[in-house]
């Protein structure tokens, strides 16, 4: 019998399904000697509670990729304290970060809290919190540390303007010559064939996920990691003609392009081109921080021409997740935790070059993409006309955003991919989004919000002010629970 160093018990939240780096992570920790209980996606607080009991582990990381998550962990941490528990608590994943750790965990919580950028620091800190001698003094780092940063943002007070001022200093395009698309309504894509999104992949990013930072293809060429990021490359490669050739995964996807005007920071999409009917809305934000550079207080909703025009707006969702939990299950029966990781990590690369393929072919249909001549390299700079934003991404920060999309394009029904109760996309390599047509729509960040538009959108949204304040938490410039 091996003896491990401890046992760290890792968990991506109840209705979030973001895995790779948790995956990395548990990995790394393995081969440090640590036994890892790795409890997978989707899991509720009663659940990794219950499990951390049963297996009286060390430490407790959670993991989440989307904002609502954030919300899930703070549960969590409250129940454990609440439970009297004692093991340190490590915090993880694209929307985590040390600032929101600090001042919405910390505090739910007695024992440490810590976020963990990234897997190359997860083994110090776990060792640091699991030996008794280095762990006083280390916890008390990290606690004046993070007393620093609550009172650094206790300070700050982000000017914004009222939103009646934001609106009035909106963008206001020309809207005289908008393209003809050559349909409307919904188109379901059913099985890509993978090799025609494979020239479509960015590799950039899947260096990232492997914690290589740099940019393809000068990273084959870096100094240091070049050679790392060449094996990788290659065991991709080797990965990729295996999961085409057997077509181990499946692409799949359903689009549409609908007649649609702008009503304030809403975008009416009607039944027809009649547009006489509504048949769904979607709701926009707009900036509110005061900005010193003269540009427009932005909002997805300026992109739209007012009723009179005959404007559209499309929409999209694709996903290469199908049948990937089984290449990633045979991985693992097989212990081989790299290729498994390797699988889910060429998923995503091919969901996101299915929504720059789609997108491309959108273009075309729409009509003022026709033209088009584009390399690889113009497509992945997104030089070309038109944004394709993604709900719960900055220029449209309220995931439940994606629910209208859902219903408008009856994605579950056409291609099984599914909300959670959070709204992130199952099965996880999937990839959803509005189309903007418009010559000078381009992606920005909505940024923090404030009282006056909150209740505002509630409002147009017909749901509980309390409700909209929960899915926007991250981007609130107010303290909800402050009557002021
Ligand atoms: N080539 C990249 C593409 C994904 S990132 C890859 O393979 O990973 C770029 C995409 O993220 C955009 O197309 C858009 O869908 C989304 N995005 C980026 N910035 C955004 C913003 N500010 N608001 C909304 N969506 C955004």
């Amino acid at each position: 019998e091996v003896r491990t160093q401890g046992k760290v018990l890792m968990a991506t939240v109840k209705g979030d399904v973001h895995d790779i780096g948790k995956n990395i992570v548990g990995v790394v920790l393995g081969c440090n000697n640590y036994e890892v209980i790795d409890l997978g996606v989707m899991v509720s607080c009663e659940t990794i509670l219950k499990a951390a009991q049963e297996h009286q582990v060390d430490v407790i990381g959670l993991s989440g990729l989307i904002t609502p998550s954030l919300d899930e962990m703070a549960h969590v941490a409250r129940e454990m304290e609440r439970l009297g528990m004692r093991q340190p608590l490590l915090i993880g994943g694209a929307t985590t970060s040390k600032a929101h750790t600090a001042i919405k965990l910390a505090q739910g919580y007695s024992q440490p809290v810590i976020h963990v950028l990234d897997a190359s620091r997860a083994v110090p800190v776990v060792s640091n919190l699991i030996n008794p001698d280095l762990k006083p003094a280390y916890v008390a780092q990290i606690r004046d540390e993070y007393q620093r940063l609550r009172d650094n943002h206790a300070a700050t007070n982000t000017p914004l303007l009222s939103l009646e001022q934001a609106r009035s200093q909106g963008a206001r395009f020309d809207f005289s010559d908008l393209p003809h698309p050559e349909f409307t309504g919904i188109r379901v894509l059913e099985d890509v064939p993978l090799e025609t999104l494979r020239p479509y992949i960015d590799w950039s990013p899947f260096f990232h996920t492997w914690e290589l930072r740099g940019r393809y293809p000068a990273i084959l060429k870096h100094e240091k990691y070049g050679e790392e990021a060449q094996k990788l490359f290659v065991d991709a490669q080797a990965l990729l003609d295996d999961l085409i050739a057997r077509k181990r995964i499946r692409a799949c996807g359903v689009y549409g392009i609908f007649p649609a005007n702008r009503d304030g920071d809403s975008v009416q999409v009607f039944t027809d081109e009649s547009r006489s009917s509504v048949q769904t809305t979607f709701h926009m934000l707009r900036q509110q921080v005061v900005k010193e550079d003269g540009t427009p207080q932005w909002s997805l909703a300026d992109f739209v021409a007012p009723k009179g025009s005959q404007d559209h707006v499309g929409g999209f969702a694709v996903s290469t997740g199908f049948g990937l939990d089984e290449v990633v299950a045979a991985y693992k029966a097989a212990h081989d935790d790299y290729n498994a990781i390797m699988a889910e990590a060429l998923a995503d690369r091919l969901a996101e070059a299915f929504a720059e393929y789609l997108h491309q072919r959108v273009r075309k249909e729409w009509g003022f993409g026709a033209q088009e001549q584009l390399s690889a390299e113009d497509l992945l700079e997104e030089r070309y006309q038109g944004i394709r934003p993604a709900g719960g991404y900055p220029a449209s920060p309220d995931h439940t955003e994606k629910q209208t999309l859902w219903s408008l394009l009856d994605v579950e029904a056409r291609t099984r991919i599914r909300l959670t109760e959070s709204c992130a996309m199952w099965p996880g390599s999937s990839v959803s989004g509005l189309y903007f047509a418009h010559p000078q729509s381009k992606y920005f960040g909505v940024g923090k919000l404030g009282r006056d538009q909150v209740s505002d959108l509630a409002r147009r949204k017909s749901l509980p002010v309390s409700e909209m304040e929960r899915w926007l938490g991250p981007w609130l410039a107010y303290d909800p629970s402050r009557g002021s």
